[in-house]
Protein backbone atom coordinates (compact mmCIF):
# COMPACT_ATOMS: atom_id res chain seq x y z
CA UNK A 1 0.00 0.00 0.00
CA UNK A 2 1.22 3.61 -0.85
CA UNK A 3 0.43 6.12 1.39
CA UNK A 4 0.62 9.83 0.56
CA UNK A 5 1.86 11.90 3.03
CA UNK A 6 0.13 14.71 3.67
CA UNK A 7 1.32 18.22 4.29
CA UNK A 8 -0.32 19.28 7.27
CA UNK A 9 0.35 23.02 7.03
CA UNK A 10 -2.11 23.21 3.70
CA UNK A 11 -5.08 22.67 6.18
CA UNK A 12 -6.35 25.55 8.35
CA UNK A 13 -8.51 22.63 10.55
CA UNK A 14 -7.40 19.20 10.44
CA UNK A 15 -9.93 16.80 12.52
CA UNK A 16 -9.55 13.12 13.62
CA UNK A 17 -12.79 11.01 13.88
CA UNK A 18 -11.52 7.95 15.68
CA UNK A 19 -13.19 4.94 16.65
CA UNK A 20 -12.45 1.40 19.00
CA UNK A 21 -10.18 0.61 16.38
CA UNK A 22 -7.97 3.60 16.80
CA UNK A 23 -7.22 1.68 20.41
CA UNK A 24 -7.11 -1.67 19.21
CA UNK A 25 -3.52 -1.58 18.56
CA UNK A 26 -3.13 0.05 22.16
CA UNK A 27 -4.99 -3.39 23.02
CA UNK A 28 -8.07 -2.08 24.05
CA UNK A 29 -10.54 -4.60 22.44
CA UNK A 30 -13.02 -3.30 19.87
CA UNK A 31 -17.02 -4.02 19.89
CA UNK A 32 -16.99 -5.60 16.36
CA UNK A 33 -14.42 -6.49 14.02
CA UNK A 34 -12.17 -9.70 14.42
CA UNK A 35 -12.11 -10.44 18.41
CA UNK A 36 -14.52 -7.38 19.17
CA UNK A 37 -16.49 -7.56 22.84
CA UNK A 38 -19.59 -7.97 21.08
CA UNK A 39 -18.87 -12.10 20.42
CA UNK A 40 -18.65 -12.36 24.50
CA UNK A 41 -21.09 -10.05 26.09
CA UNK A 42 -25.01 -8.73 25.23
CA UNK A 43 -24.57 -4.57 25.18
CA UNK A 44 -28.57 -4.93 26.81
CA UNK A 45 -27.05 -7.16 29.68
CA UNK A 46 -23.96 -4.75 30.60
CA UNK A 47 -24.27 -1.35 28.80
CA UNK A 48 -27.71 -0.36 28.66
CA UNK A 49 -30.10 2.48 31.18
CA UNK A 50 -32.24 -1.03 31.27
CA UNK A 51 -28.79 -2.90 32.68
CA UNK A 52 -28.15 -0.18 34.48
CA UNK A 53 -31.64 -0.29 36.39
CA UNK A 54 -32.04 -4.28 36.83
CA UNK A 55 -28.90 -4.82 37.88
CA UNK A 56 -26.23 -1.89 38.86
CA UNK A 57 -23.48 -3.81 40.03
CA UNK A 58 -23.16 -6.28 37.26
CA UNK A 59 -22.53 -2.97 35.00
CA UNK A 60 -20.17 -1.71 37.35
CA UNK A 61 -18.23 -5.06 36.82
CA UNK A 62 -18.15 -5.18 33.15
CA UNK A 63 -16.92 -1.15 33.11
CA UNK A 64 -14.10 -2.20 35.89
CA UNK A 65 -13.37 -5.15 33.30
CA UNK A 66 -12.71 -2.19 30.82
CA UNK A 67 -10.61 -0.20 33.29
CA UNK A 68 -8.66 -2.91 34.23
CA UNK A 69 -7.60 -3.27 30.37
CA UNK A 70 -7.20 0.11 29.77
CA UNK A 71 -4.75 0.59 32.87
CA UNK A 72 -2.78 -2.40 30.80
CA UNK A 73 -2.79 -0.37 27.38
CA UNK A 74 -0.32 2.55 26.39
CA UNK A 75 -1.20 4.67 23.38
CA UNK A 76 1.01 3.91 20.39
CA UNK A 77 2.56 5.98 17.34
CA UNK A 78 -0.79 6.91 15.76
CA UNK A 79 -2.31 8.67 18.77
CA UNK A 80 1.45 10.34 19.08
CA UNK A 81 1.42 11.64 16.10
CA UNK A 82 -1.94 13.73 16.50
CA UNK A 83 -0.98 14.59 19.51
CA UNK A 84 2.77 16.53 18.13
CA UNK A 85 0.84 17.52 15.60
CA UNK A 86 -1.53 19.36 17.92
CA UNK A 87 1.76 20.94 19.34
CA UNK A 88 2.33 22.68 16.33
CA UNK A 89 -0.60 23.12 14.17
CA UNK A 90 -2.69 25.78 15.79
CA UNK A 91 -6.51 24.08 14.89
CA UNK A 92 -6.08 20.19 15.45
CA UNK A 93 -9.05 18.47 16.64
CA UNK A 94 -10.06 15.03 17.84
CA UNK A 95 -13.76 13.78 17.92
CA UNK A 96 -14.00 10.52 19.02
CA UNK A 97 -16.32 8.00 19.92
CA UNK A 98 -13.69 6.17 22.37
CA UNK A 99 -14.35 5.89 26.04
CA UNK A 100 -10.70 4.86 26.76
CA UNK A 101 -8.75 8.35 27.67
CA UNK A 102 -5.99 7.09 25.02
CA UNK A 103 -5.77 10.09 23.11
CA UNK A 104 -5.42 12.00 26.13
CA UNK A 105 -2.86 10.06 27.46
CA UNK A 106 -1.05 10.55 24.62
CA UNK A 107 -1.06 14.24 25.53
CA UNK A 108 -3.67 15.22 22.78
CA UNK A 109 -5.61 18.46 24.49
CA UNK A 110 -8.51 19.35 22.08
CA UNK A 111 -10.60 16.57 22.26
CA UNK A 112 -14.33 15.58 22.17
CA UNK A 113 -15.65 12.92 23.30
CA UNK A 114 -18.60 11.76 21.67
CA UNK A 115 -19.82 8.50 24.25
CA UNK A 116 -18.49 9.63 27.25
CA UNK A 117 -15.28 8.12 29.51
CA UNK A 118 -15.01 5.40 31.57
CA UNK A 119 -12.79 7.42 33.99
CA UNK A 120 -15.62 9.42 35.13
CA UNK A 121 -19.21 8.55 36.82
CA UNK A 122 -21.94 10.65 37.38
CA UNK A 123 -25.53 11.11 39.43
CA UNK A 124 -28.43 10.44 37.19
CA UNK A 125 -30.01 12.29 39.37
CA UNK A 126 -28.46 15.39 39.73
CA UNK A 127 -25.79 15.31 36.79
CA UNK A 128 -22.82 15.95 38.38
CA UNK A 129 -19.55 14.44 37.23
CA UNK A 130 -16.42 13.49 38.77
CA UNK A 131 -13.07 12.38 37.80
CA UNK A 132 -12.55 8.68 38.95
CA UNK A 133 -9.23 7.30 37.04
CA UNK A 134 -5.71 4.95 36.76
CA UNK A 135 -7.74 2.62 39.26
CA UNK A 136 -9.31 -0.45 38.20
CA UNK A 137 -12.49 -0.08 40.57
CA UNK A 138 -14.80 3.03 40.88
CA UNK A 139 -13.80 4.57 44.35
CA UNK A 140 -17.16 6.24 44.44
CA UNK A 141 -20.27 4.38 44.46
CA UNK A 142 -22.99 6.37 45.27
CA UNK A 143 -24.14 9.91 45.41
CA UNK A 144 -24.68 11.93 48.87
CA UNK A 145 -28.26 11.87 47.69
CA UNK A 146 -28.35 8.06 47.36
CA UNK A 147 -27.86 7.47 43.94
CA UNK A 148 -25.85 5.29 42.59
CA UNK A 149 -23.03 6.69 40.38
CA UNK A 150 -22.82 5.50 36.83
CA UNK A 151 -20.11 5.66 34.36
CA UNK A 152 -20.32 8.66 32.67
CA UNK A 153 -20.47 7.08 29.02
CA UNK A 154 -23.34 6.90 26.58
CA UNK A 155 -25.05 3.13 26.61
CA UNK A 156 -26.41 1.90 23.46
CA UNK A 157 -29.77 3.64 22.84
CA UNK A 158 -28.77 6.60 25.47
CA UNK A 159 -29.02 10.04 24.11
CA UNK A 160 -25.78 11.89 23.37
CA UNK A 161 -25.16 15.04 25.44
CA UNK A 162 -26.49 18.20 23.27
CA UNK A 163 -23.50 20.15 24.73
CA UNK A 164 -20.93 17.60 23.04
CA UNK A 165 -22.93 16.89 19.91
CA UNK A 166 -22.92 20.77 19.17
CA UNK A 167 -18.97 20.75 19.76
CA UNK A 168 -18.58 18.22 17.28
CA UNK A 169 -20.92 19.52 14.73
CA UNK A 170 -18.84 23.37 15.23
CA UNK A 171 -15.50 21.70 14.54
CA UNK A 172 -16.60 19.33 11.79
CA UNK A 173 -18.28 21.86 9.69
CA UNK A 174 -15.08 23.86 9.37
CA UNK A 175 -12.61 20.82 9.04
CA UNK A 176 -10.83 21.59 5.40
CA UNK A 177 -9.26 17.68 6.26
CA UNK A 178 -11.26 14.85 8.10
CA UNK A 179 -9.39 11.85 9.06
CA UNK A 180 -11.15 8.94 10.24
CA UNK A 181 -9.42 6.08 12.30
CA UNK A 182 -10.80 3.35 13.38
CA UNK A 183 -14.42 3.37 12.82
CA UNK A 184 -17.29 0.50 11.75
CA UNK A 185 -19.37 3.63 10.90
CA UNK A 186 -22.90 1.90 11.96
CA UNK A 187 -23.29 3.97 15.64
CA UNK A 188 -25.12 7.52 15.30
CA UNK A 189 -25.05 10.14 15.06
CA UNK A 190 -21.20 9.69 14.74
CA UNK A 191 -21.88 7.75 11.46
CA UNK A 192 -23.37 10.97 10.22
CA UNK A 193 -20.49 12.39 10.40
CA UNK A 194 -18.18 11.87 7.67
CA UNK A 195 -20.88 13.10 4.85
CA UNK A 196 -21.00 15.97 7.51
CA UNK A 197 -17.26 16.81 6.70
CA UNK A 198 -17.54 16.39 2.86
CA UNK A 199 -20.54 19.02 2.51
CA UNK A 200 -18.08 21.09 4.56
CA UNK A 201 -15.81 20.67 1.59
CA UNK A 202 -13.29 18.62 3.33
CA UNK A 203 -10.97 15.79 1.98
CA UNK A 204 -11.34 12.84 3.90
CA UNK A 205 -9.04 9.87 4.47
CA UNK A 206 -10.43 6.53 5.95
CA UNK A 207 -8.03 4.53 7.96
CA UNK A 208 -9.57 0.66 8.79
CA UNK A 209 -8.13 -2.62 7.98
CA UNK A 210 -12.11 -3.16 6.67
CA UNK A 211 -14.28 -1.67 4.81
CA UNK A 212 -16.32 0.42 6.57
CA UNK A 213 -20.43 1.24 6.09
CA UNK A 214 -19.02 5.22 5.04
CA UNK A 215 -15.60 4.11 2.97
CA UNK A 216 -17.25 5.26 -0.31
CA UNK A 217 -17.20 9.13 1.06
CA UNK A 218 -13.81 8.89 1.46
CA UNK A 219 -11.45 10.68 -1.06
CA UNK A 220 -8.38 8.40 0.23
CA UNK A 221 -9.08 4.89 1.75
CA UNK A 222 -6.24 3.69 3.16
CA UNK A 223 -7.33 -0.15 4.32
CA UNK A 224 -4.24 -0.56 6.92
CA UNK A 225 -4.18 -0.03 10.95
CA UNK A 226 -3.83 2.90 12.26
CA UNK A 227 -0.39 2.48 14.15
CA UNK A 228 1.23 1.64 10.56
CA UNK A 229 -0.67 4.10 8.29
CA UNK A 230 -0.38 7.64 10.66
CA UNK A 231 3.31 7.92 10.57
CA UNK A 232 3.22 7.76 7.00
CA UNK A 233 0.74 9.72 6.49
CA UNK A 234 2.77 12.43 8.58
CA UNK A 235 6.28 11.16 7.26
CA UNK A 236 7.23 10.48 10.58
CA UNK A 237 9.69 8.12 11.04
P1 LIG B 1 -16.37 -0.71 16.23
O1 LIG B 1 -15.92 -1.65 17.33
O2 LIG B 1 -17.77 -0.81 15.76
O3 LIG B 1 -15.43 -0.94 14.96
C1 LIG B 1 -14.04 -0.92 15.06
C2 LIG B 1 -13.46 -0.67 13.70
O4 LIG B 1 -12.05 -0.54 13.83
C3 LIG B 1 -13.72 -1.81 12.70
O5 LIG B 1 -14.21 -1.24 11.49
C4 LIG B 1 -12.34 -2.42 12.49
O6 LIG B 1 -12.16 -2.89 11.16
C5 LIG B 1 -11.43 -1.24 12.77
N1 LIG B 1 -10.08 -1.59 13.23
C6 LIG B 1 -9.68 -2.68 13.92
N2 LIG B 1 -8.35 -2.63 14.15
C7 LIG B 1 -7.91 -1.46 13.62
C8 LIG B 1 -6.64 -0.84 13.56
N3 LIG B 1 -5.55 -1.40 14.11
N4 LIG B 1 -6.53 0.35 12.94
C9 LIG B 1 -7.61 0.96 12.37
N5 LIG B 1 -8.86 0.40 12.40
C10 LIG B 1 -9.00 -0.79 13.01
O7 LIG B 1 -15.99 0.73 16.72
P2 LIG B 1 -16.76 2.11 16.65
O8 LIG B 1 -17.13 2.41 15.23
O9 LIG B 1 -15.92 3.06 17.41
O10 LIG B 1 -18.13 1.89 17.44
C11 LIG B 1 -18.12 1.21 18.68
C12 LIG B 1 -18.71 1.92 19.86
O11 LIG B 1 -18.22 1.23 21.00
C13 LIG B 1 -18.27 3.33 20.03
O12 LIG B 1 -19.42 4.03 20.29
C14 LIG B 1 -17.37 3.37 21.28
O13 LIG B 1 -17.90 4.28 22.24
C15 LIG B 1 -17.48 2.03 21.91
N6 LIG B 1 -16.17 1.37 22.15
C16 LIG B 1 -15.10 2.10 22.58
C17 LIG B 1 -13.89 1.47 22.80
C18 LIG B 1 -12.72 2.29 23.27
O14 LIG B 1 -12.91 3.30 23.95
N7 LIG B 1 -11.49 1.93 22.92
C19 LIG B 1 -13.74 0.12 22.58
C20 LIG B 1 -14.87 -0.60 22.14
C21 LIG B 1 -16.05 0.05 21.92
Amino acid sequence: MVVEQINPDSYKRIVFFTGAGMSAESGVPTYRGKGGILDKYNWQEVASQEAWEKHPKKVLKFHEKRRTEGLKCKPHSGHKVIADLEKFHPNVWIVTQNIDGMHQQAGSKKVVELHGSVWRVRCPKEGRVWEDSKKTKYSRQKCKCGSWLRPDIVWFSDYLDTKVTDKADEVISRADLFISIGTSGLVWPAAGYPARAKSAGAFLVEINPEPSEQSNYYDKVYPGKAGEVMPQLFGVK
